[in-house]
């Protein structure tokens, strides 16, 4: 016996399922705690028997291994194919092991939704039925689409769901990640959720202060000590000396455990599996999507990198380039004591180190001090609007490289994965010429105007360094043959944010000359 197509009344009476075409999608895999594929496609499939209902195209549609972003709906190409059944009335139940309420994908569900609607195509969400001309049920399923409580629900009935599955039983969940705690049934031992540990603990700092903290804590510490311009090593000796355990496997604090530990997207509530993220609001994050980014960006610019031959030693090494060949400039020692700032790659300029450290502190401290307008002009009168441009650039940026490592893995083709990178790295260009219209370095942020020299004195080493790279390129040249140059002579300016005296904001290259009010600092080179 078959119903009229398209046109699905639920009673709430399961007899009456009888006979309707049941379109069943699977997908993996997402939060803690669901089913494998095959354990969804095995429900999907006695939940049709069991109702007496035929499943459409004799199978279960299953995607693998896909990611929830808007960009990987491209080859979700199962789920594509069950809605061209809907669209053309084929399905009178569409079956779903449960309704992610990932917001990217909030507009599918509403497109779903409609169509489903219009066509009286009822849903069955973890065992539930749903007839969407309901209004209540309607409502109902959106709560379901945004709703964190209801998703708790929903992970606790797919625990109570898993108990009988054999696929599900022992798999392993993977490492914590620190900073949460799990909590597990104590009859199945199955987790059953994943939180933030704020549980307090009592340690007692090599300095004999004693400390309370949490994991959590520790973790939110951590971003917000970056943000504010902490360094890696500040940070470690600091969680040492404090005497606080080492996430699992690390014997000590070190700027590596720390820095992992930052770019760890757990930390926003997703989970990753092969560099992909495949769920989102997994669990509570410990940080803002907007800090999480700031601190990925800092640990991941490539001037960061590039800083490590001379990293935190001197303020300039490194920093300056050779203005004959564009190559580095590095100290060399006299006696032990700092000397001469030179052109490593070939030799091309020599210029001394001391009297070039002091003249390129005071020049970028004036600049600083004027800068206000012109780093106001670029946008920090709304910071979140540029923090949130360049969250959005890193988010494409890390798609596009777990994007990358599925390629190279194998486990997509190439031909959808030139069409993915394509669109990615449009995307990217675009979300980068937006951040660039509205954004301040963080580094600058605060250390601009009247107090501008207070706060360069408050900084580290390894942020002067990068605050240099962020607003100048400096070019050492070559004395010309005359004897005692003094270094403003020596060294080429090139404003990268403009200059506050042109009063333009523009990139023009300025030179500063030796009447500049910094010329009295001069010392001969
Ligand atoms: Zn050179």
């Amino acid at each position: 016996m078959t119903k009229t197509p398209g046109r699905a009344r639920y009673t709430g009476d399961p007899a009456s399922l009888r006979g309707l075409r049941v379109g069943a999608y699977a997908r993996a895999s997402r939060a803690y705690g669901e089913q494998s594929v095959t354990g969804q496609a095995n429900e999907a499939e006695a939940w049709a028997e069991r109702h007496g209902c035929v499943l459409v195209g004799d199978e279960v549609f299953i995607d693998n291994n896909l990611s929830a972003s808007r960009f990987a709906q491209k080859i979700r190409k199962r789920f594509v194919d069950l809605m061209e059944l809907v669209t053309r009335g084929e399905v009178d139940v569409l079956w779903f092991s449960e309704l992610s309420r990932s917001q990217r994908r909030l507009s599918v569900f509403a497109d779903l939704r409609d169509v489903c609607r219009e066509r009286g195509v009822l849903w069955v969400i973890a065992g539930r039925v749903y007839d969407l001309a309901d209004p209540m049920e309607g409502a109902l399923l959106g709560y379901q689409a945004v709703g964190s409580e209801m998703e708790a629900e929903l992970i606790s009935a797919r625990v109570r769901r898993g108990k009988g599955t054999a696929a599900n039983a022992g798999r392993p969940a993977g490492p914590k990640t620190y900073g949460y705690r799990r909590l597990y049934d104590s009859e199945t031992r199955k987790l059953v959720r994943q939180e933030p540990d704020t549980e307090l603990r009592t340690t007692v700092g090599v300095d004999g202060t004693v400390v309370q903290w949490s994991p959590a804590g520790v973790v939110a510490e951590l971003f917000a000590g970056l943000k504010g311009g902490k360094t890696l090593s500040r940070m470690a000796r600091e969680l040492n000396d404090a005497g606080i355990p080492t996430p699992r496997g690390a014997r000590a604090w070190t700027q590596l455990v720390i820095r992992r530990l930052l770019l760890n997207r757990a930390y926003l509530g997703e989970r990753l599996h092969n560099d992909q993220v495949v769920a989102t609001d997994c669990w509570e994050a410990l940080v803002d999507a907007e800090d999480f980014w700031t601190v990925h960006r800092v640990l991941t610019d490539p001037a960061r990198r590039k800083s490590l031959p001379g990293r935190g030693v001197h303020l300039v090494s490194y920093v300056l380039k050779c203005g004959v060949c564009g190559g580095p400039t590095g100290a060399t020692r006299k006696d032990g004591e700092v000397h001469t700032l030179h052109c490593t790659e070939r030799g091309c300029v020599g210029v001394n180190y001391a009297a070039t450290e002091a003249y390129v502190e005071d020049v970028v401290v004036q600049w600083l001090t004027r800068a206000d307008e012109l780093v106001s002009l670029r946008g920090a009168a709304d910071d979140r609007q540029a923090v949130q441009a360049r969250a959005e650039v890193e988010r494409l940026r890390s798609e596009l490289q777990g994007f990358v490592a599925q390629a190279a893995a194998g486990k997509i083709k190439s031909a959808s994965f030139a069409v993915i990178a394509s669109g990615l790295e449009a995307e990217i260009e675009k979300a980068e010429a937006a951040a660039e219209a509205v954004s301040v370095d963080p580094v600058l942020r605060g250390r601009t105007g009247p107090g501008a020299a207070e706060a360069w004195a408050g900084m580290d080493v390894v942020a002067r360094r990068t605050l240099l790279r962020t607003v100048a390129l400096i070019e050492v040249m070559p004395a010309g043959g005359r004897r005692r140059v003094p270094v403003a002579d020596r060294l080429r300016w090139t404003w990268l944010l403009g200059d506050p005296d042109d009063g333009t904001g523009s990139d023009a290259e300025k030179e500063t000359g030796t009447d500049s009010e910094a010329g009295a600092v001069l010392r001969s080179a």
